[in-house]
Protein backbone atom coordinates (compact mmCIF):
# COMPACT_ATOMS: atom_id res chain seq x y z
CA UNK A 1 0.00 0.00 0.00
CA UNK A 2 1.32 3.20 -1.13
CA UNK A 3 0.24 7.06 0.31
CA UNK A 4 -1.74 8.91 -1.94
CA UNK A 5 1.32 11.72 -3.11
CA UNK A 6 3.60 9.02 -4.08
CA UNK A 7 0.22 7.65 -5.71
CA UNK A 8 0.12 10.51 -8.08
CA UNK A 9 3.95 10.71 -8.62
CA UNK A 10 3.82 7.25 -10.30
CA UNK A 11 0.93 8.31 -12.26
CA UNK A 12 2.51 11.60 -13.72
CA UNK A 13 5.91 9.60 -14.57
CA UNK A 14 4.31 7.43 -16.36
CA UNK A 15 2.10 9.67 -18.21
CA UNK A 16 4.37 9.82 -22.17
CA UNK A 17 2.92 13.04 -23.87
CA UNK A 18 1.74 12.09 -26.97
CA UNK A 19 3.28 12.63 -30.09
CA UNK A 20 2.77 16.62 -31.58
CA UNK A 21 0.18 16.29 -34.36
CA UNK A 22 -1.85 19.46 -36.52
CA UNK A 23 -5.54 19.99 -35.52
CA UNK A 24 -8.40 22.35 -36.40
CA UNK A 25 -9.25 25.66 -34.76
CA UNK A 26 -12.12 24.10 -33.20
CA UNK A 27 -10.50 21.52 -31.63
CA UNK A 28 -7.73 23.12 -30.03
CA UNK A 29 -8.72 24.40 -26.77
CA UNK A 30 -7.14 22.94 -23.79
CA UNK A 31 -4.24 21.62 -26.08
CA UNK A 32 -0.69 22.32 -25.34
CA UNK A 33 0.76 24.24 -28.48
CA UNK A 34 4.19 22.34 -29.64
CA UNK A 35 5.29 25.23 -32.02
CA UNK A 36 6.01 28.99 -31.57
CA UNK A 37 3.87 31.24 -33.52
CA UNK A 38 4.81 34.13 -34.57
CA UNK A 39 3.01 37.00 -36.43
CA UNK A 40 2.44 36.17 -40.02
CA UNK A 41 2.05 40.05 -40.70
CA UNK A 42 1.85 43.05 -38.87
CA UNK A 43 -0.78 43.97 -36.54
CA UNK A 44 -2.98 45.25 -37.28
CA UNK A 45 -1.79 45.32 -40.95
CA UNK A 46 -3.45 49.25 -41.92
CA UNK A 47 -3.97 52.03 -39.77
CA UNK A 48 -6.98 50.98 -38.05
CA UNK A 49 -9.82 53.38 -36.71
CA UNK A 50 -11.29 52.15 -33.98
CA UNK A 51 -14.24 54.10 -33.71
CA UNK A 52 -17.23 55.31 -36.35
CA UNK A 53 -16.17 58.98 -37.02
CA UNK A 54 -14.09 61.43 -39.30
CA UNK A 55 -10.91 60.78 -40.17
CA UNK A 56 -8.68 64.51 -39.68
CA UNK A 57 -5.87 66.30 -39.19
CA UNK A 58 -4.91 67.68 -35.82
CA UNK A 59 -3.72 70.92 -36.70
CA UNK A 60 -8.10 71.57 -37.60
CA UNK A 61 -9.39 71.38 -34.24
CA UNK A 62 -11.81 73.45 -33.67
CA UNK A 63 -12.32 74.63 -37.42
CA UNK A 64 -15.18 73.04 -40.19
CA UNK A 65 -13.11 70.67 -42.23
CA UNK A 66 -14.66 69.25 -46.00
CA UNK A 67 -15.66 65.94 -45.95
CA UNK A 68 -13.84 64.29 -49.25
CA UNK A 69 -14.31 60.40 -48.54
CA UNK A 70 -15.51 57.30 -47.08
CA UNK A 71 -13.98 53.85 -46.15
CA UNK A 72 -15.72 51.77 -44.77
CA UNK A 73 -14.42 48.13 -42.80
CA UNK A 74 -12.83 45.98 -45.97
CA UNK A 75 -12.65 48.71 -48.50
CA UNK A 76 -8.93 49.96 -49.28
CA UNK A 77 -8.85 53.80 -49.21
CA UNK A 78 -9.36 55.89 -51.77
CA UNK A 79 -7.25 59.45 -51.59
CA UNK A 80 -6.02 60.82 -48.59
CA UNK A 81 -6.26 63.44 -45.35
CA UNK A 82 -5.24 66.47 -46.79
CA UNK A 83 -5.29 69.67 -44.31
CA UNK A 84 -8.83 71.25 -43.90
CA UNK A 85 -10.43 68.06 -45.36
CA UNK A 86 -11.60 64.88 -43.55
CA UNK A 87 -13.26 61.86 -44.38
CA UNK A 88 -15.87 59.70 -42.95
CA UNK A 89 -14.03 56.24 -41.34
CA UNK A 90 -16.19 53.30 -39.92
CA UNK A 91 -14.88 50.97 -36.77
CA UNK A 92 -12.18 48.45 -38.61
CA UNK A 93 -11.32 50.65 -41.77
CA UNK A 94 -8.20 51.34 -42.96
CA UNK A 95 -7.51 55.12 -42.39
CA UNK A 96 -6.46 57.08 -44.82
CA UNK A 97 -2.85 58.08 -45.27
CA UNK A 98 -2.56 61.77 -43.61
CA UNK A 99 -4.90 60.42 -40.82
CA UNK A 100 -4.41 61.68 -37.60
CA UNK A 101 -6.84 61.01 -35.49
CA UNK A 102 -10.11 60.07 -35.83
CA UNK A 103 -12.93 61.96 -34.29
CA UNK A 104 -16.13 60.19 -32.88
CA UNK A 105 -19.33 60.82 -35.10
CA UNK A 106 -21.34 61.95 -32.08
CA UNK A 107 -18.38 64.46 -31.20
CA UNK A 108 -18.55 66.40 -34.85
CA UNK A 109 -21.60 68.21 -36.98
CA UNK A 110 -22.22 67.73 -40.13
CA UNK A 111 -23.46 70.40 -42.56
CA UNK A 112 -23.48 69.19 -46.02
CA UNK A 113 -20.33 68.97 -46.85
CA UNK A 114 -19.24 70.50 -44.06
CA UNK A 115 -17.94 69.08 -40.38
CA UNK A 116 -17.09 71.08 -37.50
CA UNK A 117 -14.59 69.67 -35.19
CA UNK A 118 -14.25 69.72 -31.24
CA UNK A 119 -11.43 72.56 -29.97
CA UNK A 120 -8.65 69.70 -28.99
CA UNK A 121 -7.85 67.07 -30.87
CA UNK A 122 -4.83 64.70 -29.87
CA UNK A 123 -2.86 63.02 -32.54
CA UNK A 124 -3.79 59.46 -33.07
CA UNK A 125 -6.62 59.61 -31.03
CA UNK A 126 -9.02 56.22 -32.23
CA UNK A 127 -6.42 55.35 -34.37
CA UNK A 128 -4.20 51.87 -33.67
CA UNK A 129 -1.26 52.27 -35.93
CA UNK A 130 0.06 49.48 -38.32
CA UNK A 131 2.09 46.92 -36.58
CA UNK A 132 1.57 48.78 -33.18
CA UNK A 133 0.19 45.39 -31.82
CA UNK A 134 2.97 43.13 -33.07
CA UNK A 135 5.26 43.63 -35.99
CA UNK A 136 5.38 41.05 -38.75
CA UNK A 137 7.68 38.11 -37.08
CA UNK A 138 7.66 38.78 -33.42
CA UNK A 139 6.72 36.40 -31.26
CA UNK A 140 2.78 35.49 -30.26
CA UNK A 141 2.70 32.27 -28.70
CA UNK A 142 5.41 30.17 -26.94
CA UNK A 143 5.37 26.21 -27.71
CA UNK A 144 4.60 24.91 -24.40
CA UNK A 145 1.36 27.74 -24.02
CA UNK A 146 -2.02 26.25 -22.71
CA UNK A 147 -4.29 27.12 -25.71
CA UNK A 148 -7.00 29.23 -24.10
CA UNK A 149 -9.83 30.69 -26.20
CA UNK A 150 -8.19 33.87 -26.06
CA UNK A 151 -5.23 32.29 -27.35
CA UNK A 152 -7.10 30.30 -30.18
CA UNK A 153 -8.44 33.74 -31.40
CA UNK A 154 -4.63 34.97 -31.37
CA UNK A 155 -3.91 31.82 -33.48
CA UNK A 156 -6.71 32.51 -35.72
CA UNK A 157 -5.75 36.06 -36.42
CA UNK A 158 -2.05 35.23 -37.31
CA UNK A 159 -3.03 32.78 -39.73
CA UNK A 160 -2.27 29.83 -37.90
CA UNK A 161 -5.35 27.41 -38.83
CA UNK A 162 -4.01 24.42 -37.77
CA UNK A 163 -1.55 24.76 -34.74
CA UNK A 164 1.09 22.29 -33.70
CA UNK A 165 -0.38 20.66 -30.75
CA UNK A 166 0.47 18.07 -28.10
CA UNK A 167 -3.07 15.86 -28.58
CA UNK A 168 -5.25 14.58 -26.08
CA UNK A 169 -5.05 11.10 -24.23
CA UNK A 170 -7.74 8.76 -25.95
CA UNK A 171 -9.94 6.81 -23.67
CA UNK A 172 -11.34 3.49 -23.39
CA UNK A 173 -14.16 2.52 -20.62
CA UNK A 174 -14.76 -0.69 -19.34
CA UNK A 175 -17.44 -0.74 -16.69
CA UNK A 176 -17.81 -4.63 -14.79
CA UNK A 177 -20.22 -6.36 -13.17
CA UNK A 178 -23.04 -8.81 -13.52
CA UNK A 179 -25.68 -6.73 -11.62
CA UNK A 180 -25.05 -3.58 -13.54
CA UNK A 181 -27.93 -2.77 -16.00
CA UNK A 182 -28.03 0.31 -18.81
CA UNK A 183 -29.43 2.71 -16.81
CA UNK A 184 -32.32 3.02 -19.64
CA UNK A 185 -33.53 -0.65 -18.03
CA UNK A 186 -36.16 -1.42 -15.27
CA UNK A 187 -33.51 -3.35 -13.36
CA UNK A 188 -34.43 -6.74 -11.46
CA UNK A 189 -34.19 -6.42 -7.50
CA UNK A 190 -31.05 -7.58 -7.08
CA UNK A 191 -29.45 -5.25 -10.04
CA UNK A 192 -28.30 -1.66 -10.09
CA UNK A 193 -28.24 0.74 -13.12
CA UNK A 194 -24.69 1.95 -13.89
CA UNK A 195 -24.47 5.00 -12.17
CA UNK A 196 -19.76 5.13 -13.28
CA UNK A 197 -20.34 5.11 -17.15
CA UNK A 198 -22.37 8.13 -17.23
CA UNK A 199 -20.58 9.74 -14.26
CA UNK A 200 -17.27 9.02 -15.71
CA UNK A 201 -17.86 9.88 -19.24
CA UNK A 202 -18.89 13.16 -17.81
CA UNK A 203 -15.42 13.74 -16.15
CA UNK A 204 -14.01 12.76 -19.29
CA UNK A 205 -15.85 15.30 -21.56
CA UNK A 206 -15.65 18.16 -18.69
CA UNK A 207 -11.67 17.72 -18.82
CA UNK A 208 -11.80 18.17 -22.67
CA UNK A 209 -10.71 14.65 -23.46
CA UNK A 210 -14.20 12.54 -24.10
CA UNK A 211 -14.15 8.58 -23.84
CA UNK A 212 -13.62 7.24 -27.15
CA UNK A 213 -14.69 3.47 -26.45
CA UNK A 214 -16.60 2.20 -23.78
CA UNK A 215 -18.07 -1.27 -23.10
CA UNK A 216 -19.32 -3.72 -20.41
CA UNK A 217 -17.77 -6.95 -18.93
CA UNK A 218 -18.83 -9.29 -16.98
CA UNK A 219 -16.80 -10.83 -14.07
CA UNK A 220 -15.42 -13.36 -15.83
CA UNK A 221 -11.83 -13.46 -17.17
CA UNK A 222 -12.93 -14.27 -20.60
CA UNK A 223 -15.11 -11.03 -20.53
CA UNK A 224 -13.00 -8.81 -19.21
CA UNK A 225 -10.06 -10.09 -21.74
CA UNK A 226 -12.34 -9.58 -24.50
CA UNK A 227 -13.29 -6.11 -23.27
CA UNK A 228 -9.73 -5.21 -23.10
CA UNK A 229 -8.40 -6.20 -26.08
CA UNK A 230 -11.42 -4.39 -28.21
CA UNK A 231 -9.91 -1.04 -26.10
CA UNK A 232 -7.28 -1.90 -28.30
CA UNK A 233 -5.01 1.35 -28.70
CA UNK A 234 -6.30 3.80 -26.27
CA UNK A 235 -3.69 5.60 -24.23
CA UNK A 236 -5.55 5.46 -21.15
CA UNK A 237 -8.12 2.16 -20.52
CA UNK A 238 -10.05 2.44 -17.62
CA UNK A 239 -11.54 -0.68 -15.66
CA UNK A 240 -14.18 0.60 -13.09
CA UNK A 241 -15.31 -2.68 -10.50
CA UNK A 242 -13.35 -5.97 -10.30
CA UNK A 243 -10.84 -4.69 -8.45
CA UNK A 244 -11.04 -5.34 -4.91
CA UNK A 245 -10.78 -8.53 -3.05
CA UNK A 246 -13.84 -10.39 -4.01
CA UNK A 247 -14.00 -13.85 -4.99
CA UNK A 248 -15.54 -12.35 -9.08
CA UNK A 249 -12.63 -9.03 -8.54
CA UNK A 250 -10.61 -10.53 -11.54
CA UNK A 251 -9.42 -7.43 -12.93
CA UNK A 252 -5.89 -7.22 -11.70
CA UNK A 253 -5.22 -10.60 -13.12
CA UNK A 254 -6.62 -9.93 -16.07
CA UNK A 255 -4.40 -7.23 -16.51
CA UNK A 256 -1.61 -8.77 -15.94
CA UNK A 257 -2.78 -12.08 -18.38
CA UNK A 258 -2.87 -9.58 -20.62
CA UNK A 259 1.00 -8.76 -20.54
CA UNK A 260 1.10 -5.00 -18.42
CA UNK A 261 2.86 -4.49 -15.80
CA UNK A 262 1.15 -3.70 -12.18
CA UNK A 263 2.64 -0.07 -11.10
CA UNK A 264 1.09 -0.11 -7.60
CA UNK A 265 -2.08 -2.06 -6.02
CA UNK A 266 -3.42 -0.31 -3.16
CA UNK A 267 -3.53 3.78 -1.98
CA UNK A 268 -3.99 4.38 1.79
CA UNK A 269 -7.13 6.58 1.12
CA UNK A 270 -10.41 6.57 1.47
CA UNK A 271 -12.30 6.23 -0.84
CA UNK A 272 -10.80 4.04 -3.28
CA UNK A 273 -8.29 2.38 -1.26
CA UNK A 274 -8.06 -0.68 -4.03
CA UNK A 275 -7.28 1.45 -6.85
CA UNK A 276 -4.36 -0.01 -8.93
CA UNK A 277 -2.32 1.42 -11.95
CA UNK A 278 -0.67 -0.62 -14.68
CA UNK A 279 1.60 0.01 -17.64
CA UNK A 280 1.72 -1.35 -21.01
CA UNK A 281 4.36 0.31 -23.44
CA UNK A 282 3.09 4.31 -23.12
CA UNK A 283 -0.55 2.98 -22.66
CA UNK A 284 -2.00 3.05 -18.68
CA UNK A 285 -4.34 1.26 -17.41
CA UNK A 286 -6.29 1.93 -14.18
CA UNK A 287 -8.24 -0.46 -11.87
CA UNK A 288 -11.56 1.81 -10.49
CA UNK A 289 -13.11 0.52 -7.43
CA UNK A 290 -16.72 0.00 -8.53
CA UNK A 291 -18.51 2.34 -5.62
CA UNK A 292 -19.91 5.10 -7.61
CA UNK A 293 -18.02 7.96 -5.18
CA UNK A 294 -14.47 5.82 -5.03
CA UNK A 295 -14.50 5.97 -8.46
CA UNK A 296 -15.48 9.28 -8.89
CA UNK A 297 -12.59 10.44 -6.57
CA UNK A 298 -10.30 8.08 -8.68
CA UNK A 299 -10.81 9.95 -11.41
CA UNK A 300 -10.90 13.45 -9.99
CA UNK A 301 -7.48 13.02 -8.20
CA UNK A 302 -5.24 10.25 -10.60
CA UNK A 303 -7.18 9.84 -14.08
CA UNK A 304 -7.28 13.52 -14.49
CA UNK A 305 -3.66 14.00 -14.09
CA UNK A 306 -2.90 11.13 -16.58
CA UNK A 307 -4.97 13.23 -19.08
CA UNK A 308 -3.25 16.18 -18.28
CA UNK A 309 0.54 15.46 -18.13
CA UNK A 310 -0.21 12.95 -21.57
CA UNK A 311 -1.88 16.28 -22.59
CA UNK A 312 1.35 18.40 -21.98
CA UNK A 313 0.03 19.63 -18.90
CA UNK A 314 1.15 20.34 -15.87
CA UNK A 315 -1.44 21.73 -13.74
CA UNK A 316 -0.59 22.66 -10.26
CA UNK A 317 -3.53 21.28 -8.26
CA UNK A 318 -4.89 24.34 -6.89
CA UNK A 319 -5.05 24.28 -2.79
CA UNK A 320 -7.29 26.06 -0.83
CA UNK A 321 -7.63 26.53 2.89
CA UNK A 322 -11.23 27.01 4.38
CA UNK A 323 -12.87 26.59 7.97
CA UNK A 324 -15.25 23.90 8.67
CA UNK A 325 -19.12 24.47 9.08
CA UNK A 326 -19.66 20.99 10.70
CA UNK A 327 -17.22 18.59 12.52
CA UNK A 328 -15.70 16.29 9.73
CA UNK A 329 -13.92 13.26 10.51
CA UNK A 330 -10.54 11.14 9.33
CA UNK A 331 -10.39 7.64 8.82
CA UNK A 332 -7.24 6.40 10.66
CA UNK A 333 -4.25 5.68 9.04
CA UNK A 334 -5.31 7.05 6.04
CA UNK A 335 -5.69 9.73 3.86
CA UNK A 336 -9.42 10.74 4.22
CA UNK A 337 -11.29 12.86 0.79
CA UNK A 338 -14.64 14.11 1.77
CA UNK A 339 -17.07 15.30 -1.05
CA UNK A 340 -18.42 18.81 0.48
CA UNK A 341 -19.85 22.02 -0.32
CA UNK A 342 -17.48 25.42 0.09
CA UNK A 343 -18.90 28.75 -0.18
CA UNK A 344 -17.65 32.04 -0.28
CA UNK A 345 -18.80 33.87 2.51
CA UNK A 346 -17.71 37.00 3.71
CA UNK A 347 -13.94 36.84 1.72
CA UNK A 348 -13.41 33.04 3.52
CA UNK A 349 -14.16 29.54 2.43
CA UNK A 350 -16.68 28.12 4.32
CA UNK A 351 -16.92 23.92 3.87
CA UNK A 352 -19.56 21.98 4.58
CA UNK A 353 -18.82 18.25 4.79
CA UNK A 354 -21.57 16.52 2.32
CA UNK A 355 -23.93 14.17 4.27
CA UNK A 356 -23.74 10.80 2.48
CA UNK A 357 -23.95 7.92 4.11
CA UNK A 358 -21.59 5.61 2.31
CA UNK A 359 -18.96 5.88 -0.78
CA UNK A 360 -22.14 4.13 -2.50
CA UNK A 361 -24.47 6.92 -1.63
CA UNK A 362 -24.78 8.84 -4.88
CA UNK A 363 -27.66 11.37 -3.43
CA UNK A 364 -26.03 13.20 -0.72
CA UNK A 365 -23.41 14.60 -2.65
CA UNK A 366 -25.62 16.09 -5.44
CA UNK A 367 -24.45 19.30 -4.46
CA UNK A 368 -20.67 18.70 -3.91
CA UNK A 369 -18.18 21.38 -5.33
CA UNK A 370 -15.08 20.42 -3.56
CA UNK A 371 -12.72 17.36 -1.97
CA UNK A 372 -11.82 18.11 2.12
CA UNK A 373 -8.75 16.58 2.84
CA UNK A 374 -8.08 15.20 6.14
CA UNK A 375 -4.57 12.83 7.07
CA UNK A 376 -4.95 9.57 9.23
CA UNK A 377 -3.80 11.28 12.16
CA UNK A 378 -6.37 14.41 11.96
CA UNK A 379 -8.64 12.44 13.94
CA UNK A 380 -12.10 14.56 14.52
CA UNK A 381 -12.02 17.98 13.48
CA UNK A 382 -14.79 20.23 14.99
CA UNK A 383 -16.73 23.15 13.61
CA UNK A 384 -14.50 25.79 13.11
CA UNK A 385 -11.55 24.26 12.45
CA UNK A 386 -9.21 24.56 9.33
CA UNK A 387 -9.25 22.51 6.84
CA UNK A 388 -7.53 22.14 3.21
CA UNK A 389 -10.06 21.64 0.00
CA UNK A 390 -9.61 21.66 -3.74
CA UNK A 391 -12.69 22.51 -5.96
CA UNK A 392 -13.81 19.77 -8.14
CA UNK A 393 -15.11 22.11 -10.85
CA UNK A 394 -18.55 21.58 -12.72
CA UNK A 395 -20.07 24.49 -11.26
CA UNK A 396 -19.70 28.00 -12.90
CA UNK A 397 -17.78 30.30 -10.76
CA UNK A 398 -18.88 33.84 -11.86
CA UNK A 399 -17.10 36.90 -11.74
P1 LIG B 1 -16.66 -3.69 -7.09
O1 LIG B 1 -15.57 -2.68 -7.12
O2 LIG B 1 -16.85 -4.39 -8.40
O3 LIG B 1 -16.49 -4.62 -5.94
O4 LIG B 1 -17.99 -2.88 -6.84
C1 LIG B 1 -18.20 -2.16 -5.64
C2 LIG B 1 -19.60 -1.65 -5.57
O5 LIG B 1 -19.82 -0.75 -6.63
C3 LIG B 1 -20.65 -2.72 -5.71
O6 LIG B 1 -21.71 -2.43 -4.82
C4 LIG B 1 -21.11 -2.59 -7.13
O7 LIG B 1 -22.42 -3.05 -7.34
C5 LIG B 1 -20.99 -1.11 -7.36
N1 LIG B 1 -20.78 -0.81 -8.76
C6 LIG B 1 -19.89 -1.39 -9.58
N2 LIG B 1 -19.98 -0.90 -10.82
C7 LIG B 1 -20.94 0.06 -10.78
C8 LIG B 1 -21.48 0.94 -11.75
N3 LIG B 1 -21.03 0.95 -13.02
N4 LIG B 1 -22.44 1.81 -11.36
C9 LIG B 1 -22.87 1.83 -10.07
N5 LIG B 1 -22.40 1.02 -9.12
C10 LIG B 1 -21.44 0.12 -9.47
MG1 LIG C 1 -17.94 -5.91 -9.15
Amino acid sequence: MIDPEKALDLVRERSVPGEPRRCSLQSAAGCVLAEAVSADRDFPPFDRSMMDGVAVRVEDAGSRVRLTGEVAAGQPPQGSVEPGTCFTVMTGAACPPGTEAVVPKEKTTRDGEWVALPPALDRDWNVVRKGSERARGAGILEAGALLTPLAVAALAAAGCSRPLVIPRPTIALITTGREVVDPATRPETHQIRDANGPMLESQAAVLGAPVAFRTHADDTEESLLAALERAGEADIILFVGGVSMGKYDLVPGVIERFGAEIVFRKVSQKPGKPLLLAGKGSRLIFGIPGNPLAAHFCYHRYVSAAVLAMAGRSPERLSFQGVLSAPAAARKGRTSFLLGQASLIGGEWQVMPAGQKSTADLFGTVDANCYLRLEGEDGELAAGDRIAFTLIGGKEWTI
